[in-house]
């Protein structure tokens, strides 16, 4: 079995699907791994590296044409499609709920296409949950910006000159994202409160050491799968009213509010931000889903009354070096995960609840 990794070429992706301890892991399976050359640049891992784990460098025609699995970060583009092998499986972040082109083109040409945003957020499957492993370094890697981009300090200073306060951070979503966010404040010495529709989360939120943001906003559960569920009209306008006085008294705010396939929804509106002070620095993690925050821009900084609002794309790419090695572990997980020792091959089993959750296409047929 030919395992198959293309760089990713879209601008600002940083990381790499696999890195060698993913690629000598596969070959000790009894894998044949190929890689495209200068796959690891970014992260600075030399094509020696692969090829001391075992893998055999080559050129992106050549992997695209033979890789039975075709590891990649992001969708492929439809070029890359075409020129895939019939029959084979491809594995990235496919976007399915924006793409119905390309899969339908990845249908017609036969891949079988796996979506990690679908792999099921279950505890069996935590170690295959790219979004998971993603979403925890971004909320590192935004406060880590926000840190730059606030003219203070997050920590309480106590010295013979004097007694600095520490920054106030307030994190509006309390996911994956959030909760490291949280715990990134709290270790720089920021004062945190976080707020998150879903009520669980508080717990997590008091156990990190911020403060929960209690917002009355009645019945707002979640899916089965752990997922927000959107906010009426009625509820978000409460919830903006209930959260304005913490957002005023703010030096940053985080916000990582999404909900699942769908837009993310507009918390932070103009007027919340000419409420905050001057110099304050809002970092919108939500952007390329529409956008947490009124009036960011992807991949900008934009001032609104003196108030810094960034919207920041592609974070985790920050910090490409630990997403590419997270990444490739999930994916060498899954491969592991449905490998069949007699038949020492990985096999997409649809008995399995798992693959039935995030196989988007398979023998022509779309199937969700
Ligand atoms: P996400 O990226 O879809 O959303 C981020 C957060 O935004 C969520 O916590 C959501 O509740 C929140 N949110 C939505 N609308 C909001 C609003 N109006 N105001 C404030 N917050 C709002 O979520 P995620 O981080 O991918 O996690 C989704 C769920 O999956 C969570 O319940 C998480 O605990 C769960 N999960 C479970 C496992 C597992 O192994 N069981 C693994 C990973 C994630």
């Amino acid at each position: 079995m030919i395992i198959g990794v293309v760089k990713d070429t879209i601008p600002g992706e940083l990381r790499s699907a696999l890195v060698p301890s993913g690629a000598l892991r596969l070959v000790k399976k009894g894998c044949q791994v190929m890689v495209e050359a200068g796959l690891g640049g970014p992260s600075r891992i030399a094509d020696n590296e692969y090829a001391a784990a075992g893998a055999v460098l080559s050129s992106r025609a050549d992997i695209l044409a033979r890789a039975d699995i075709l590891l990649k970060v992001r969708k492929p583009l439809i070029d890359e499609v075409r020129a895939m092998k019939n029959g084979s499986i491809h594995i990235s972040f496919l976007d399915p709920f924006n793409e119905k082109d390309l899969i339908n083109g990845l249908a017609q040409a036969g891949i079988s296409a796996v979506s990690l945003e679908m792999i099921p957020r279950t505890t069996m499957a935590q170690k295959m949950d790219a979004l998971s492993s993603q979403a925890n370094l971004a909320g590192y890697a935004a406060v880590v910006l926000a840190a730059e981009r606030i003219n203070r300090i997050f920590p309480m200073m106590m010295t013979p000159s004097g007694t600095i306060s520490p920054a106030r951070i307030f994190v509006i979503g309390a996911g994956v994202a959030g909760l490291q966010a949280i715990a990134t404040a709290r270790r720089l010495g920021a004062r945190v409160d976080a707020f998150d529709t879903r009520p669980v989360v508080k717990e997590q939120v008091q156990s990190l050491g911020a403060k929960f943001v209690e917002v009355d906003l009645g019945e707002t559960g979640q899916t089965q799968d752990g997922y927000a569920k959107a906010l009426t009209p009625e509820q978000l306008a409460k919830q903006r009213a209930g959260m304005a006085k913490v957002c005023a008294q703010s030096d940053i705010i985080i916000t990582t509010a999404q909900i699942f396939g769908k837009k993310a929804p507009v918390i932070i509106t103009r007027d919340m931000l000419s409420g905050m002070k001057p110099g304050s620095v809002v970092v919108d993690m939500a952007v390329e889903s529409g956008g947490n925050v009124e009036g960011s821009v992807l991949n900008a900084e934009v001032d609104v009354n003196g108030v810094r609002v960034i919207g920041p794309g592609n974070l985790v790419s920050r910090v490409c070096v630990n997403a590419s090695e997270m990444f490739s572990a999930n994916l060498v997980n899954f491969i592991e995960h449905f490998w069949n020792k007699e038949k020492n091959t990985f096999v997409l089993n649809q008995e399995d609840t798992l693959i039935q959750g995030c196989l988007i296409t398979h023998q022509g047929k779309v199937l969700k």
